[in-house]
């Protein structure tokens, strides 16, 4: 990779509210998932599959986390999310094993965690000290309503692969739940993923709502102070994540971004990723596939000033 090359798999640091300073790490190409919910900011699911695949090549993503890390201040934690599902890559493992060679960096793992009932997921997942899987629904009915999953994932299944992992991860499990407006933000549902939550036993739950633009126009978050009366019906230590960016309106927001609005914030000065996610209100995963695109047509390229990337104009 020259010094002038950009990152393809890695991002940030960005601001998290949860683990402070993030160095981002997409390991799947743009949505490509196991589930396809109706509240993904991302949009709605390309490629809706079970089949893990090399999808990246191990040594590149090292070489990008290397590279970040020499050029940053250490962020508080290398986060393996991005725009789909990482434990789908085949080679999570042995990023996670390989991050732990060069530095003393925690890594966490976004996951849907739907994958955790296969042994090697499993398995690949030991070595990392924070796992933030999801819980959306309390039964199967909903499980299907919410995360529309791959017709091979059955809800038990999941759920048992979910409480085996969490009875003997030697890290931090962090149950993220997202709650849906009159779907499961419903006291029944409520109720029904809370004892879902006391067999788990996680370290934390953290409880969410949908204020970014939903995959699906019919979703809507659930308000602040019903999240705090719902809270007290989970088991142990209970956070509200949910932030409402100050930028979108009440209840949805700006729409998702399309190519043009990229090009013309570049018109009108060199941005880095995370200028461009910060400015649009959108994901860095989706900027970052969109930017990809944009450079494959000869409309942006990069430049390197100060040992940071900046996307311009071609
Ligand atoms: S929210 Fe996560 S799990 Fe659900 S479809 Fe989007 S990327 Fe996949």
């Amino acid at each position: 990779m020259s010094e002038t090359s950009a990152p393809r798999h890695v991002y940030g640091p960005v601001p998290s509210r949860r683990l402070g300073r993030s160095l981002g790490v997409d390991l799947v190409p743009y949505k490509t998932c196991t589930y396809d919910c109706v509240y993904c900011q991302l949009g709605r699911t390309t490629h809706l599959t079970i089949e893990r695949r090399a999808y990246v090549d191990v040594d590149i993503v090292l070489d990008e986390i290397e590279r970040a890390l020499a050029r940053d201040q250490q962020p508080d934690y290398i986060t393996l999310a991005g725009s789909g599902e990482p434990t789908l890559d085949l080679g999570i493992g042995e990023i996670i094993a390989g991050i732990k060679g060069f530095t003393e960096v925690p890594v966490a793992v976004l996951t849907n965690g739907s994958l955790l009932w296969v042994p090697e997921v499993h398995d690949a997942l030991m070595a990392a000290d924070l796992v933030v899987p999801s819980l959306d629904a309390g039964d199967r009915s909903w499980f299907h309503r919410v995360n529309r999953p791959h017709p091979a994932i059955d809800f038990d299944t999941m759920l048992g692969g979910l409480e085996a992992f969490t009875r003997v991860f030697p890290g931090e499990v962090w149950l993220e739940i997202m709650l849906l407006a009159g779907t499961t933000g419903t006291p029944e549902q409520i109720a029904s993923i809370a004892d879902r939550v006391r067999r788990i036993r996680p370290d934390r739950v953290q409880l969410n709502t949908a204020w970014r633009p939903p995959a699906e126009a019919s979703v809507h978050p659930v308000p602040d102070v019903r999240l705090e009366r719902y809270a007290s019906a989970f088991p142990g230590i209970v956070d509200i994540v949910a932030e409402r960016p100050e930028h979108l309106s009440e209840g949805g927001g700006k729409a998702a971004i399309e190519d043009e609005d990229i090009f013309t914030l570049l018109e009108r000065r060199p941005c880095t990723l995370e200028d461009i996610a910060e400015g649009l209100g959108a994901h860095v995963a989706e900027v970052l596939k969109r930017l990809d695109a944009l450079r494959v047509a000869g409309r942006v390229t990069t430049s390197a000033r100060e040992g940071r990337t900046f996307w311009i104009p071609s």
